[in-house]
């Protein structure tokens, strides 16, 4: 038997091309891929198809969908964090925040991640595989249709690093600001990396108005290198060149991150050598406060040094801000709820 194609990965005109060798018209996949928008798990739902082609269609495709299995909701903030399980049993982290102007959410691009950052839930577990552009775009819909919402802004910061699932990322990018799907503009998107600098080129090649944001988290390569393995392979001043060639292509300014970890990198003289590696990037510095996570020792700067932080790289014009913490009090920090349940499992 042939494999199921994947539809929710496809593009509406590869739809169409597919659809036109079976004989059916061009509309039937407009309707087809409306549905598939919409977030629907069955062609059994698909009302306006006959039921004759409802059963052809599943013989030749499958919807992938992630499915609710977690739901935590924060007393302080209302901000949501889903466990969702995929078809084959892996678990993903996504979470639901709202701001000012709307609805955002941060999805999940791979079940684990390999590049074992020292501070990160995620890092902590094993890398269990790659996910497809149909699953990253169900974590959007499963959220809008639990919420009855339209998301509008995506970020790319949940379990996983988006870059090490290249070729999945940019075609979900494609296909979620499509206007035939999602239609969410890719200005309203942020990709985050850890650093993957060859990924970085080639996603700049294509020229997206998608916001890089770039997990940094140390002043020099000293520091760096003892909590993320990614640093051994790119240096910072490789990440630097890589966000200046992100700019000149896009002409997007690139997001730095920097988490406060107290008595690691949150100095005076850390401050005053981030700004000397940042000066001339047009970029933004989120400095966030660490999550504490089981089985590692880091430990979250006090405000007041996060404030001294940010007061500095502001003075010397490095635009910077302390990023809010949402959803503190369910550990809304994505991979610590796939962790905790990996404990609870004893695994
Ligand atoms: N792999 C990508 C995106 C997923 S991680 C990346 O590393 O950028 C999303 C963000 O959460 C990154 O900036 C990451 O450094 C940060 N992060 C991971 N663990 C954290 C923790 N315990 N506290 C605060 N931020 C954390
Ligand atoms: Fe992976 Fe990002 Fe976590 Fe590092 S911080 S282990 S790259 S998910």
């Amino acid at each position: 038997m042939l494999a199921l194609k994947d539809i929710k990965s496809m593009f509406l005109c590869e739809l169409k091309e597919d659809l036109a060798i079976e004989g059916i018209e061009k509309y039937r996949a407009n309707q087809i891929y409306e549905w598939i928008s919409k977030g629907v798990c069955s062609f059994e739902e698909m009302t306006n198809l006959s039921i004759k082609m409802r059963q052809a269609l599943q013989e030749k495709y499958f919807i992938y969908r992630v499915k609710i299995e977690k739901k935590f909701v924060s007393k302080r903030d209302g901000t949501i964090k889903y466990l969702f399980s995929l078809t084959d049993g892996a678990m993903v982290e996504s979470v639901l925040m709202k701001y000012e102007y709307g609805y955002s959410v941060c999805i999940s691009t791979q079940a684990g991640c390999k590049m074992g950052c020292s501070f990160c839930a995620t890092g902590k577990d094993k890398f269990f595989r790659n996910l497809y552009p149909s699953e990253m775009l169900s974590q959007i819909q499963e959220i809008q249709n639990d919420n009855n919402i339209r998301i509008s802004n995506v970020v790319l910061m949940g379990m996983g690093e988006p870059l090490d699932n290249y070729d999945n990322t940019v075609r979900f990018l494609q296909l979620v600001s499509s206007e035939d799907g999602m239609n969410i503009g890719m200005r309203h998107i942020t990709v985050s990396t850890c650093g993957l600098v060859d990924k970085i080129y080639k996603l700049a090649e294509k020229k997206f108005s998608v916001t890089l944001s770039v997990s940094l988290h140390a002043p020099n390569d000293r520091l760096r290198d003892k909590i993320m393995p990614i640093n051994k392979k790119w240096k910072i001043k490789d990440v630097i060149e890589a966000c200046k060639y992100y700019t000149k292509n896009t002409g997007r300014r690139v997001s730095i991150e920097y988490a406060m970890i107290e008595n690691f990198n949150d100095s005076r003289k850390d401050a005053e050598d981030l700004e000397l590696i940042l000066k001339g990037i047009l970029c933004h510095v989120n400095l966030i406060p660490i999550n504490s996570v089981e089985g590692t020792e880091f430990k979250s700067s006090k405000i007041t040094k996060i404030r001294e932080f940010c007061e500095i790289l502001n003075k010397k014009n490095i635009n910077t801000t302390i990023r809010r913490t949402l959803g503190s009090d369910i550990n809304a920090s994505c991979g610590q709820l796939r962790h905790r349940n990996n404990f609870d499992k004893g695994g």
